[in-house]
């Protein structure tokens, strides 16, 4: 037999089973059964059991409430969803079993909490839904209130997974039947849940719309008709409802962005040029964010990474930015002033939601109210820079919110608790009842010790003492030995040892008086507070601009503060035709992380006659990094920053591509010809003449010959069909350099080495022309071969070029030289080192792979070394 607790456990988790249900019980959140097993080996917690005598015990554990922050967050990493099941009637009150119920479900896409939320990274969730031949997307950040949709072609699935790779989506819902076989792609990405349960009508998802946007919500947004961008948003609409249990009034505004509005940037490019995070490390520090993030509000810190993501493609919206920047690169003062101003500002976005959610607390609306204080500085500030449209457009309509302020001010005491239901959150002077209960509960206090005084001296008794305890409330205790002078209006109430205890009923008076105060206050101020709350949230939409402005500023002077400190130039924005023209370019990270003054600058000139630039020199010369250089540089252009040159003219592009050899994609671990050919044939699918494309050794993961074939017909291709694409290549086969002849659109460059004796030194400058010499024994030499190495390689690479390229050739060198000592010795290591070089295919040796090589002889030679010592 199941308890009656039980039972209603099974009927609750019945409904809710692909969650882990926290079932409230006291103090705790406990697990049953399976839900028990997983959480309690995530979350390292002893597993117990329930009803240890029966036959099937069920498994169980819990965590204490207060607690459940930690416990979630662990879950919520690892893809879990959890619905809090609390008990929703006082178990005091209540007759039989308490009764419970879910109140929310928190997804990895759900989390408002903010000890769960990244600070400077905005937590999305996404929908994504086909109509006909349309894929609709939604976004929505739960802790912001944003709320984005768009419409992609449905053959290109792809483009999808580009999307909501973008977004850094958390979680995304797929409808069940998935047409596209969209789930595998992205479970790699993020949590995927199946979401709606059956087939919805479209129908539905638009009422649903309706519902949350208003009619002429949705038509200020342009998307009414845009049946699949609206089916997506109705799905996410409902998937809040039913996991957030109540309405989101924060979430009031749709917007309808055209993928076409924004530069797009696959996954691929994006780490290639480490916008947000590094390669190997995947930390920020080294990234291209990390040296433009100069935001001093969480606000301003999310949008700038929104920025470098979505690149734009308008050209007057990008000179509206760049103005603006270049208002505050102009004006230190004013820059200095508003930053200062902008530190004090508050999470405004994410403190909405605790205002919709009723989750917000004194400590936090006193924040809100101190951060606003300082909005009409700013605006006074942004007074004078209005002569830029944006800045101006700024100072419009930035909303100083002084009558939020003010309230917030007068109402809230100065150092609230974090409980909202302990009282003491509600500033004396605001409301004349809530003075008047803290008066009569302090002044009771006082009462009391009259009260004391006076009847000791009625009754003569000196130890004569008003108590308290919870049993009986206040009291008044005599010893026995006074008890004869103990008078008649006094009614005992407890005998104890040495003492008896008495009430009077002026003492009942007093402490109805000072117990009904200090509960009437905690509740009066309790309901204050929550009123507050509430005429707070319904001014969400202005808070909202608010915050929309204050980002946008601190981004604006974010920008400004790196160009100022890091000398950059305003780029001149020109025609996607036009040539592309930069002087003397740094690459804005590798030029923080080198000491001052020794990043080597170098020139670019790309496009109408020269369209694709071939570059070639040895391992190490920085071919890498001047494309990179190239690439970073048009971006930062199209996200209106300025720009580490001396003076850059960029044409805009409508696409980067950066795809980076096999060998030399150390990220993804799978160094394999297939990635690097599937990379290739995206970008020969999706580039277009207007797009910048960086190719840095492709072709590199196959042998020589296959790997010059495809290099060199993916560059031909490029030329005649993607006619004006400005491309830059990589390579270190030399034999591409001889399509400068036959093509008039092809530039050759090299990386400069100067030779110095059999050193070379690294110039690190880009100089016109083709090299044939790859240097590879000079770097090998470098990297601190022994010499005994190095002349054997210096020797054997002569013999070859003398004897051609066959595989005989390496044997007969080989076997030609025999003067050096250790070829001479017969002991096994020296043999086995011959027999590696007899094997050695040097044609089909990378750089890298001989470089392992001459270190695994090396070591061969030194054992051998050892053991004829011994
Ligand atoms: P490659 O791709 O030719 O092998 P990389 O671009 O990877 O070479 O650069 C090799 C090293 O040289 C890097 O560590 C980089 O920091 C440094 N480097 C590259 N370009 C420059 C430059 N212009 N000035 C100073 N150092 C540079
Ligand atoms: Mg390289």
């Amino acid at each position: 037999m199941t308890t009656p607790m039980m039972q209603q456990y099974q009927q609750i988790k019945q409904q809710y089973q692909d969650a882990i249900l926290f079932f409230r019980l006291g103090d705790f959140y406990e697990m049953f059964g399976e839900d028990a097993r997983e959480a309690s080996r995530i979350l390292e917690i002893t597993l117990t059991t329930r009803d240890k005598d029966k036959e099937a015990p069920i498994p169980m554990c819990g965590i204490p409430y207060h607690a459940v922050n930690t416990y979630l967050g662990k879950l919520l990493n690892r893809g879990y969803k959890v619905a809090i099941c609390e008990q929703v009637e006082d178990p005091e009150k209540s007759k039989g079993i308490v009764r419970r119920e879910v109140v929310r479900v928190i997804t990895p896409g759900t989390i408002i909490d903010k000890e769960l939320l990244a600070e400077a990274q905005n937590n999305f969730l996404a929908a994504i839904c086909q109509v006909d031949d349309i894929w609709g997307l939604a976004f929505v950040d739960v802790s912001t209130g944003e709320f984005y949709v768009t419409e992609l072609n449905a053959g290109n699935t792809s483009s999808v997974v580009d999307e909501i790779t973008r977004y850094n989506v958390s979680e995304c819902l797929v409808a069940p039947d998935d047409p596209g076989a969209i789930r595998t792609l992205l479970e790699p990405v993020c949590v995927v849940t199946s979401y709606p349960p059956k087939h919805w009508s479209v129908k539905r998802t638009q009422l649903k719309m309706e519902e949350q946007f208003s009619r002429s919500g949705l038509e200020a947004a342009g998307i009414i008709g845009c049946e699949a961008a609206v089916a997506a948003g109705g799905i996410l609409i409902a998937y809040l409802s039913d996991t957030q249990k109540q309405t989101l009034g924060h979430i009031n505004r749709v917007q309808l962005y055209s993928p076409k509005h924004f530069m797009l940037i696959d996954g691929a490019t994006r780490r290639n040029l480490e916008l947000h995070t590094t390669m190997r490390t995947r930390e920020k520090k080294g990234s291209l964010l990390w040296v433009l993030d100069k935001t001093v509000t969480a606000l301003g810190g999310r949008l700038l990474k929104k920025f470098i993501s979505q690149p734009l493609l308008d050209r007057n919206e990008i000179l509206s930015r760049q103005q603006a920047v270049t208002e505050f690169v102009n004006n230190m003062f004013l820059r200095e002033k508003l930053r200062e101003y902008l530190k004090k500002v508050y999470d405004l976005e994410r403190l909405v939601s605790r205002l919709v959610f009723q989750t917000a607390n004194g400590r936090d609306l006193l924040a809100l109210g101190q951060s606003l204080q300082y909005l009409p500085l700013i605006k006074e500030r942004l007074e004078h820079a209005k002569t830029t449209p944006l800045l101006h457009d700024c100072w419009h309509s930035l909303d100083t919110l002084t009558d939020i302020s003010q309230l917030i001010m007068e109402s809230i005491k100065d150092n609230p608790p974090v409980s909202v239901t302990d009282g003491s959150l509600i500033k004396d002077g605001y409301s004349e009842e809530v003075d008047k209960l803290r008066q009569a509960a302090a002044s009771g206090k006082k009462w009391l010790a009259q009260l004391e005084q006076e009847e000791r001296n009625k009754t003569g008794i000196k130890s004569l003492k008003v108590k308290y305890n919870k049993v009986f409330g206040y009291y008044i205790e005599i010893t026995k030995a006074n008890l004869d002078h103990v008078p008649t209006y006094f009614q005992r109430k407890q005998t104890l040892a040495n003492a008896e205890r008495y009430i009077t009923p002026k003492l009942k008076e007093l402490e109805d008086t000072i117990l009904g105060a200090e509960d009437k206050l905690v509740k009066l101020e309790y309901r204050i507070f929550s009123d507050i709350r509430q005429t707070l949230a319904v001014e969400t939409k202005r808070i909202q601009e608010t915050a929309r402005v204050i980002a946008l500023l601190d981004v604006l002077l974010s920008l400004a503060t790196t160009a100022v400190e890091n000398g950059y130039v305003a780029p001149k924005i020109l025609p996607s035709e036009d040539t592309m023209e930069i002087k003397a370019g740094r690459h804005p990270v590798i030029e923080q992380l080198t000491t001052a003054g020794a990043f080597v600058p170098n020139d670019t000139n790309v496009g109408d006659k020269k369209q694709l630039i071939v570059i070639t020199g040895p391992n190490m010369a920085g071919k890498s990094t001047y494309m990179r250089q190239v690439a970073l540089i048009t971006l930062m252009s199209q996200i209106g920053s300025w720009v580490p040159a001396q003076e850059a003219f960029i044409p805009l592009v409508d696409r980067i591509f950066t795809r980076v050899g096999a060998a030399d994609d150390l990220s993804t671990g799978q160094s394999t010809f297939m990635v690097e050919m599937n990379e290739v044939a995206n970008i020969l699918h999706n580039a277009t003449g207007r797009s910048l494309i960086i190719l840095d050794e492709i072709g590199r993961g196959t042998s020589t010959y296959d790997g010059i074939a495809i290099a060199w017909a993916v560059i031909e291709f490029l030329l005649q069909e993607k006619k004006g694409a400005k491309t830059f290549f990589a390579t270190h086969y030399h034999q591409l350099t001889a399509l400068d002849n036959i093509y008039q659109q092809v530039a050759n460059h090299q990386v400069a080495v100067q030779e110095k004796g059999k050193e070379i030194v690294f110039l690190r400058k880009i100089i016109s022309g083709g090299t044939d010499k790859s240097y590879g024994i000079q770097v090998a030499r470098l990297a601190g071969l022994p010499n005994q190495v190095i002349k054997r390689a210096q020797f054997l690479l002569t013999e070859m070029e003398n004897q051609g390229n066959s595989a005989a050739s390496i044997e007969a060198a080989a076997a030609k030289e025999d003067h050096l000592v250790f070829f001479e010795a017969l002991n096994s290591s020296y043999e086995t080192v011959l027999e590696k070089l007899r094997h050695l295919d040097v044609m089909n040796t990378t750089p890298i792979e001989a470089l392992n090589m001459l270190s695994e002889l090396k070591q061969l030679v030194d054992e051998g070394d050892n053991s004829e010592q011994n």
